[in-house]
């Protein structure tokens, strides 16, 4: 088993890749089959959340709340087997309800949701936590000088295309007038230090957004050319970079490393001893992936964020680099006006956020992350990116 890090808003979290994962969410659906009634215990965030991601799955029908306030009459009605009654909510209740719900209710019938996918209900479907937690990313370079097979972002498969300056002047300011709250930003790739205006888009975003954390994510490789004053540049803007080392980059970057020493820029480096384990998203042109599966994608689960990119507001990486998977696809991936929105016509923030929370009518095309292996270079096979390679 592998193990991959990813930045859920606040923090590193290690993710166990299992070869097949069975969630207890497959298992709730399994009970929700069995069972002809399914009340949600808990209408608070859990149980609105739970009760959110059913509806969009369609399959509200036959689905109630049940509180500690109807909990009797809940018991006199109910009838064993048929009715089942799924806890969503804080396991610290669980002291209070369970002792009235024993003896009286089939433990067949409960079912306990396990703290994760709690926390998933509660975060992914709340506004509250949502808005708190938000980032923008600015993928400024579409392309990289890497090019790893199954690049979360694509790039091998994408063209030499740039977010120029004034595409970002352009869509930030219409940010700025709709008044789109986030915690930070991102800027990425691709690579983004491919794009001859980098440094100039990051001075720019750094005087939009005096005090907003602003993060560069780099290989590293394109700053071996940088001089000392494109450097102090960096170190002015107040950014911390986020280098990713490569099986290529490998100990080739000492020279980037002692320059930001020297000016002070604040960086991180994600390194790994032997060679870095890929997680990847794959891709599914051929079966319909089941409407619940939306859930399981790190986009829903912990990245609470959109990708920007000349004048359209996307939610995921697949859905950023549609064209460029539809070259190596024969335009097998289709996108509707669902998977993206025109930053034109937004009036309000309110859209975006309810964006992130809608399921794309994409995501019919992402099984299950299952898959991680050790780098290695792309050849621009689409399959590198398919489930079944
Ligand atoms: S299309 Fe949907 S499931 Fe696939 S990566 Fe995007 S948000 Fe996730």
């Amino acid at each position: 088993m592998n193990s991959v890090r990813k930045f859920n808003g606040d923090e590193y979290v290690d993710l166990a890749l299992n070869e097949n994962q069975v969630t207890d969410l497959d298992e709730m659906l399994s009970f929700m089959n069995h069972h002809k009634k399914v009340y949600l215990f808990g209408r608070g965030k859990c149980g609105q959340g739970v009760y959110k991601y059913l509806k969009t799955c369609n399959l509200t029908d036959g689905v109630d709340f049940v509180t500690s306030d109807n909990l009797d009459d809940f018991i006199v009605k109910y009838e064993k087997g048929t009715d089942g009654v799924i806890l969503s909510l804080k396991a610290d209740y669980f002291r209070d309800i369970l002792p009235k719900m024993w003896g009286k209710i089939d433990s067949d019938d409960i079912f306990f949701l396990r703290e994760r996918s709690k926390e998933i209900f509660v975060n992914s479907f709340s506004d509250e936590y949502i808005k708190n937690h938000f980032w923008i990313s600015l993928p400024i370079a579409k392309h990289c000088n890497i090019n790893c097979s199954a690049c979360s972002m694509y790039a091998p498969l994408c063209d030499c295309e740039f977010y120029s300056l004034e595409s970002v002047k352009k869509d930030l300011s219409k940010i700025k007038e709709i008044g789109l709250s986030f915690a930070y930003i991102n800027i990425t790739g691709g690579e983004p230090f491919l794009n001859p205006e980098a440094l100039e888009i990051i001075e720019y975003i750094r005087e939009l957004y005096p005090s907003t954390r602003i993060d560069v994510y780099t290989n590293g490789l394109p700053l071996l050319k940088f001089k000392h004053d494109q450097f102090n540049r960096l170190k002015n803007c107040e950014i911390e970079l986020q280098i990713t080392e490569y099986k290529p980059t490998k100990g080739k970057l000492d020279y980037v490393y002692e320059m930001m020493n020297y000016s002070q820029i604040s960086y991180r480096v994600d390194f790994f001893e032997e060679t870095k384990s890929f997680f990847k998203k794959p891709i599914d042109l051929v079966n319909e992936v089941p409407i619940t599966e939306y859930i399981n994608c790190q986009y829903y689960a912990y990245c609470f964020s959109v990708f920007i990119f000349n004048g359209v507001v996307y939610k995921c990486a697949t859905a950023l680099c549609a064209d460029a998977i539809n070259k190596y696809a024969g335009g097998k991936l289709s996108v509707t006006e669902k998977d993206y929105l025109d930053l034109s016509n937004i009036i309000s923030s309110d859209q975006i956020y309810d964006f992130w929370k809608s399921r794309l009518p994409m995501c019919r095309y992402c099984p299950r992350a299952t898959e991680s292996f050790e780098w290695k270079k792309s050849e621009r096979k689409i399959e590198e990116w398919m489930q079944h390679e």
